[in-house]
């Protein structure tokens, strides 16, 4: 933990450091029907630490007396400019570049924070919740819709569309500025597509964003 750098697909450093990591929850509705939450009638957001990022391809090392851990395959994006309450013009120049990343979850821990009506960070924001992948410049993808999947041991367990999402890319972003200001090196999830479920020991998981990234990691 604590030495996560920013890099590109090529291997080289992002000269930015991460501060934060903002996310948002039930972005997709077929994963809040299957978790049988509500679909928000606002983007449902919270912050991860920099504590939390780990570099994706270094086996996953997962709290082991907690109950359950879920994956949740999101697509990242890498924030390269400020923005507070930022137009969508803005949020587009603002955009570095697109990766994939787990929003580790800790779902048994989850549900009875719900359940107090406490906030999430036991279950959200732990040490190696957030694993990330290398980035790809926002200018090598399409603006259009962004196809992201993620297998287990060859089995297809989660696929994403980014048309399906409630809150697209850039007006979700839009609106987190007008909550937190994002910063140059912040990294912005957002949000699971179905097919969530729990990580154990010794699982292979790869994940893709289009043709131009894949990724891959074990569980140990
Ligand atoms: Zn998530």
């Amino acid at each position: 933990m604590g030495d996560y750098q920013h890099h590109w697909k090529d291997g080289t450093p992002v000269h930015l450091p991460l501060g934060k990591i903002v996310c948002v929850g039930r972005n997709y509705a077929e994963h809040a029907r299957e978790l049988n939450n509500p679909v928000p009638d606002e983007p449902l957001l919270f912050i991860k630490p920099a504590t939390a990022a780990v570099h994706i391809t270094r086996p996953l090392n997962c709290p082991k007396d907690l109950g359950a851990v879920h994956f949740e395959t999101e697509l990242a994006v890498l924030i390269g400019r400020p923005l507070t309450h930022a137009s969508a013009s803005e949020v587009e120049n603002a955009i570095l570049g697109y990766g994939l990343a787990l929003d580790l979850t800790l779902r048994d821990v989850q549900s009875q924070l719900k359940q107090k009506g406490h906030p999430w960070e036991r279950a959200k924001a732990f040490d190696g919740s957030c694993p990330l992948s290398p980035f790809v410049a926002a200018d090598k993808l399409t603006k259009g819709n962004l196809h992201f999947t993620l297998d287990i041991d060859g089995q297809r367990q989660q696929t994403g569309e980014t048309r399906d999402m409630l809150n697209p890319v850039v007006p979700l972003i839009a609106h987190m500025s007008t909550q937190f200001t994002l910063l140059p090196g912040d990294v912005v999830l957002t949000g699971t597509p179905k097919g969530v479920g729990p990580l154990s020991t010794g699982q292979t998981l790869s994940l893709e964003l289009e043709d131009v990234l894949f990724v891959e990691t074990t569980v140990v």
